[in-house]
């Protein structure tokens, strides 16, 4: 079985070297060739780090070093992989980060005392509590216990009411990041249709709010809106946050159109693949391989449509990284009366 695959595989990468674009179809063997930019958020995201990694040079010649607690509790494999390399980054970027461990019997009243603690402590100015948290524990009185001026990932009330009114607040990472993604590679906001699809406190909400104060129109769509492609055909600016898929098919995609990206899926059945990706000769080569791919909540197809948008993987996840040091470095100057 594993023989086979390993065959297919290398039939399919011989078949690369030969690929040759096909005359007057737009389109190569194996990669579909189009007009659309790529938003590439890697890119994006290292400009920030760099720009955090200067600044907190700048503070530590005021004596100061902004600090990241990140609270991990369990062994939920992925949550590990997240957590680490958000330790990594604060290390790589000159911030004091301190992970924390509690197992996975821990209980509420346990985790509100180690809140409390961080909350209290001078050399902390973030505090991340990783999702998702086992279910003896209350995570939204947990949230609402961080306080609002380390509340690094953006989901206390405090900061969710601030970012709505507009002061000085801590937004959330990953729609703060797609912000900067549309910011940094010259794209409108002010003017344009946006239309938020999925309406998620983490993700729809608030960058349906952030897309608002840059002076976009919004909408926002969700499972109970009717004729979602219509009001989605009408987007200057598509944002899909649902978690499905290649929900977005090409018909509901405004030519020239800006899709960001946001859905993290995993297809690991070789049907699902052909589905999305049939003719990607590349992917399917690595799909073999690993056994799995990722795809957004975006069909392919759908991008060739659109003007610009963010590939999965690469384009907006990087970003959610890279605005919580970023956060970090903001809460420290919030909290000390620097100007941000
Ligand atoms: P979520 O909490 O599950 O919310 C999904 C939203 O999509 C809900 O508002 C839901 O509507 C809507 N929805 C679901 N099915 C729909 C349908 N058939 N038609 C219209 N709307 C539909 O998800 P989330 O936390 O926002 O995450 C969304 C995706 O983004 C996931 O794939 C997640 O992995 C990814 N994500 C990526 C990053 C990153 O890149 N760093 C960060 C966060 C999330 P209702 O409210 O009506 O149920």
């Amino acid at each position: 079985m594993k023989f086979n695959v390993v065959c297919r595989a290398l039939r399919l990468a011989a078949s690369i070297t030969i690929g040759i674009a096909a005359p007057g179809t737009g389109e190569a063997h194996g990669s579909r060739m189009t007009d659309a930019r790529v938003l590439d958020g890697t890119k994006i995201a290292n400009e920030i780090k760099a720009e955090v990694a200067a600044e907190v040079k700048l503070l530590a010649g005021q004596g100061i070093r902004p600090g990241l607690a990140a609270v991990l509790v369990g062994n939920v494999p992925a949550s590990q992989i997240y957590v680490r390399s958000k330790v990594k980054t604060c290390a790589e970027l000159g911030l004091f980060s301190e992970l924390i461990t509690p197992p996975d019997t821990v209980t509420t009243e346990e985790m509100l005392e180690l809140v409390a603690s961080l909350n209290a402590r001078e050399d902390i100015d973030g505090i991340l509590i990783q999702l998702p948290l086992p279910p003896q524990v209350n995570a939204k009185l947990l949230l609402e216990a961080v306080s609002p001026a380390k509340d690094v990932d953006g989901f206390h009330p405090v900061n969710v009411g601030k970012v709505q009114s507009g002061q000085p607040a801590l937004a959330p990472c990953t729609p703060a990041g797609m912000i900067q993604i549309l910011k940094r590679s010259g794209l409108p906001i002010a003017g344009q249709n946006a239309v938020v699809i999925g309406r998620s406190d983490i993700v729809g909400k608030p960058i349906a709010m952030l897309l608002l104060q840059e002076n976009a129109t919004v909408t926002i769509c969700h499972s109970k809106t009717h004729n979602l492609a219509g009001h989605a055909r009408g987007a200057d600016i598509l944002v899909a946050a649902i978690g499905r898929a290649g929900f977005v098919t090409p018909d509901m995609v405004k030519p020239g159109a800006t899709i960001l990206d946001v859905g993290i899926n995993r297809i690991t059945e070789h049907e699902e693949f052909d589905k999305f990706f049939a003719g990607d000769v590349r992917r399917e080569e690595l799909f073999l391989l690993k056994g799995s791919t990722l795809i957004g909540d975006v069909h392919p197809a759908a991008y060739a449509v659109s003007g610009a948008y963010t590939p999965v993987p690469g384009g907006v996840g990087p970003l959610t990284i890279a605005l919580l040091m970023s956060n970090t470095v903001r809460a420290a100057k919030l909290r000390r009366g620097l100007p941000v």
